[in-house]
């Protein structure tokens, strides 16, 4: 049977203890994101001290991941969130997902940490052994250092898992990075959200290393029947619109006239400097500058992420997404694309979120203690975020920190994790979905941009995108592919070679989305707690400051009581 030999990788940071178990097979259908959480909820104290020896960390690929299914091979990192308190998934690209899969481990789960904090250590996972070795070497390396140092004398499919000085601060706004699929495995793919980088510094784990060598890609148990779909939906999706070939970025003129290409902290909802902040540039100038579009991981058709030169033509990084021009850009009022490209590089090389270090210096800005625009001092304050100062410290820890640290109040936030881009008040069910996800004010977690819904649809809509995303960033696919629940299923019945149901994929995602509830509820989070801040209630948006988030708590608690699927909900494709 497929993935009849699969296995969980545990690692006991407290005596650097290894063991492999095999993977529950009543687990196969569990991948990603639902798998974290089925692992959380069953082996992690939800009142556990996100930084301390009780909770988990987990590394947990798609269940697709490792096939040769277009686009599938994402990695989901979870634990419990420094920076929410709750459940936290963040998803990344890469390679690091497939090669764990290739030698068939479905999760890494990493528990205790070391009695002496100021130790590093690093994690081979290699076809014959998985081993903890020293890393006090790699102690305090950036990023991309690390990575190199790393790969230097590795085998070329060799990838890497890694956090920044950021993680290893314990700074609540650290991301877990991912080398991509290009020749210089870059770590500029991110799980980014919720602090799962702390998470792991935590740990004291600097970095885990994949050499999957000449592992084969995943057999299907129907090999015939994975071919057929695959070549089909390979050929269906490169025939159509193709929505993210010049990559997210190129989303800034749509925001800006939705009113959600957000300005100075929100303060408004559209930027003067959407045009010199247009992502479309980017493309512009790769004949002069060099760099171009490619896929961040083997076997992605869809080939969104952007490589940006500066104007000597060197790389600067990869890729410039829409979100993080929004947040390092335009809601700081910084107008120029190269400031913010250089800004994302210094988030991936510290190991940062974009969204959260950018709404950070936003709402410093806001407080008055830095002016807007400042990009000089805000690269100032990314390469120094690890220097214990207080104010530096504060905006690794995030914007509420950074509230909390001037005394302002204006920090827009759901569940304490900084608002993403796609503003909720214009996109109403967007805002729906950050209230009510385990996950707090995340977009991957379920957009909708459709602002003129009615608002008796908010819910439902909010509901069958967070479906649809749960099932999406569980099964591998990347959630720009747009790969519906009936895809998802299709691909699930050939792998196993018995039949996989549209419904049953949908009720998997819904379980994982009550696992992740069940999860927060037992770490003390309340229906009180579904809302956002008090700034995007009061304070309106767009003409006349038509748009607040004025979603009454009903409609809201709706969202978190199944509807009864839909035939489109089969249909619906994930957003991102
Ligand atoms: S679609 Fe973009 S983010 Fe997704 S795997 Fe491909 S290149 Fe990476």
């Amino acid at each position: 049977m497929a993935g009849e030999n699969d296995r969980v990788i545990y690692v006991d940071m407290t005596d650097q203890s290894v063991s492999i178990q095999p993977f529950p097979q009543d687990w196969k259908l569990l991948g990603g994101r639902a798998l974290s959480a089925r692992i959380l909820l069953e082996q992690c104290d939800p009142t556990c001290e996100p930084l301390g020896p009780d909770n988990v960390l987990v590394m947990a690929p798609g269940v697709l991941s490792g096939t040769t299914a277009s686009t599938s091979g994402r990695i989901s990192i979870g634990g419990k969130s420094p920076l929410t308190n709750g459940i936290k998934e963040a998803n990344a690209g890469g390679n690091p997902g497939q090669d764990l899969m290739k030698l068939g481990y479905r999760a890494l789960i990493v528990k205790g940490k070391p009695a002496d904090s100021g130790k590093r250590y690093g994690l081979r996972v290699e076809q014959e052994s998985v081993t903890v070795v020293d890393a006090d070497a790699e102690k305090g390396l950036w990023n991309y250092a690390l990575c190199e140092k790393l790969l230097a004398d590795e085998d070329k499919n060799a990838s890497v898992i890694s956090i920044g000085p950021a993680g290893e601060a314990l700074l609540a706004g650290a991301s877990v990075a991912c080398t991509d699929q290009d020749r210089e495995r870059r770590p500029a793919r991110h799980a980014a959200r919720g602090g799962l980088g702390a998470v792991m510094g935590s740990k004291g784990l600097k970095w885990v290393l994949v050499d999957p060598q000449k592992a084969k890609t995943r057999r299907p148990e129907d090999t015939k029947a994975f071919m057929a779909k695959n070549k089909s939906y390979t050929s269906d999706y490169l025939g159509g619109a193709q929505m993210f070939q010049t990559g997210t970025s190129a989303f800034v003129q749509t925001a800006n006239m939705l009113h959600t290409f957000v300005y100075k902290n929100r303060t408004e909802g559209q930027s003067p400097d959407a045009d010199a902040l247009d992502g479309a540039r980017i493309v512009e100038k790769f004949e002069e500058r060099g760099g171009g579009m490619h896929n961040c991981m083997t076997g992605c058709i869809v080939k969104c992420s952007n490589i940006v030169h500066n104007a000597d033509g060197d790389y600067v990084t990869s890729a410039l997404e829409f979100e993080t021009i929004t947040l390092l850009g335009a809601s700081c009022a910084i107008s120029s694309l190269d400031d913010v490209a250089e800004l994302d590089r210094l988030c991936d090389e510290l190991g940062l979120d974009t969204i959260e270090a950018g709404a950070a210096i936003a709402v410093l800005m806001d407080s008055g203690n830095l002016d807007w625009g400042n990009a000089k001092e805000a690269k100032e304050i990314l390469r120094n975020v690890a220097d214990g100062s207080d104010r530096n410290t504060a905006i690794g820890n995030g914007a509420v920190a950074v509230g909390k640290l001037t005394g302002h109040a204006r920090v827009p936030e759901g569940r304490g994790q900084a608002i993403p881009a796609w503003d909720p008040r214009p996109l109403k069910a967007t805002g729906v979905t950050y209230a009510t996800s385990a996950m707090g004010a995340d977009h991957t977690a379920g957009l909708i941009i459709n602002p003129g819904l009615d608002k008796d649809d908010f819910a439902q809509a909010s509901q069958e995108s967070q479906i649809v995303n749960a099932a999406t960033d569980s099964s591998g696919f990347c959630q720009f592919l747009q790969a519906t629940i009936a895809d998802i299923a299709e691909f699930y019945s050939a792998f196993y070679g018995e039949e996989v149901t549209k419904e049953q994929v949908a009720d998997l995602a819904w379980d994982c989305m009550s696992d992740e509830w069940k999860f927060n509820e037992a770490a003390g989070w309340t229906a009180e707690g579904d809302k956002l801040s008090d700034c995007l209630v009061e304070e309106g948006i767009g003409p006349d400051g038509v748009f607040k988030f004025d979603v009454d708590a009903e409609t809201i608690a709706a969202a978190k009581v199944r509807f009864e699927p839909t035939d489109e909900l089969y249909g619906t494709k994930a957003s991102a």
